[in-house]
């Protein structure tokens, strides 16, 4: 009996501890094909993925009174304990190249690019093209008109959207200072001489006032155009606290709409600007 009943105890306790086994076996199963099931393994198709940044060289246009972009290589040797070393300084303003704007360029209490929580700047793109109007007219100005007849072909702008102008000027030119500031000279003396496109303060305060944008962005150095003395467009867009994008690359393989934006600036405490990797994910 007294066997009999050990037997059975045994036996309980060796059914229990299977049980349990079992029960951790398939709750381990079930939690790992959950992960495999929602964590990709690979990067979107590289012929999906539109880079739509222009590299940080010597080269690289800023605006006139702005100090340049300058890599001073450090090391770049072998050691004498026999292992390669490299490493460089690197110096820029903020407002060059490919590049955002925070509210704070143009509006006191804007926000700074610290203060940009990063999913703001990730979100559909549209692009207006007016490439044949700017050929015409180097200082052409995007108007509501252009906006509208977008809107008439593909819907109502989405809200969230970044509204993007494709001039053609960076993307058929860029680096060429000449074309694509409209002057060489460096300092205050160009200034008078910049001409390239931009959007219109009407089309600014359209966009902020009757649409939900997350910001505007174009191909040319600046989202008021080179005659601008005032800077309105800036100043409109900023006090509404949306965001800007300039000196965009690529934009001549950027659909209509249908992509997915990602605008990944440098993480600047205080920044009215940064450099930003862009990106599209293609539809
Ligand atoms: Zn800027």
């Amino acid at each position: 009996m007294i066997k009999a009943d050990n037997t059975l105890v045994m036996s309980g306790v060796q059914l229990f501890k299977r049980h349990t086994f079992l029960s951790v076996l398939i709750t381990l199963l079930l939690v790992c094909s959950q992960v495999s099931a929602t964590m990709p393994n690979e990067a979107p198709d590289a012929g999906k993925l539109l880079d739509m940044t222009y590299v940080f060289d010597e080269k690289t246009i800023y605006w006139p009174t702005a100090e340049p972009f300058t890599l001073e290589k450090l090391d770049w040797k072998v050691t004498p304990g026999g292992w390669w070393y490299a490493s460089n300084n690197y110096g820029a303003s903020e407002h060059g190249g490919t590049h955002v704007d925070a509210p704070v360029h143009f509006s006191e209490k804007g926000r700074t690019i610290d203060q940009i929580p990063l999913n703001e700047w990730i979100g559909p793109a549209v692009k207006i093209d007016v490439v044949s109007k700017c050929l015409k007219n180097r200082n052409y100005q995007l108007t509501v008109k252009d906006v509208k007849r977008w809107e008439e072909k593909n819907g109502r702008l989405p809200d969230n959207v970044w509204v993007i102008m494709y001039t053609g000027i960076d993307t058929r030119y860029y680096p060429d200072r000449k074309k694509v500031l409209g002057t060489a000279k460096s300092g205050k003396e160009a200034l008078p001489e910049l001409s390239f496109p931009g959007f219109s303060a009407e089309v600014a305060d359209f966009l902020v006032k009757e649409r939900h944008i997350k910001g505007i962005g174009l191909d040319t150095p600046s989202i008021d155009h080179g005659k601008s003395k005032d800077f309105q467009v800036h100043r409109i867009c900023f006090a509404a606290n949306k965001l800007a994008i300039e000196n965009i690359a690529a934009l001549d393989k950027l659909p209509e709409k249908g992509a997915m934006l990602y605008v990944i600036p440098m993480l600047i405490k205080d920044g009215t600007g940064s450099p930003a990797r862009i990106f599209a994910v293609l539809p």
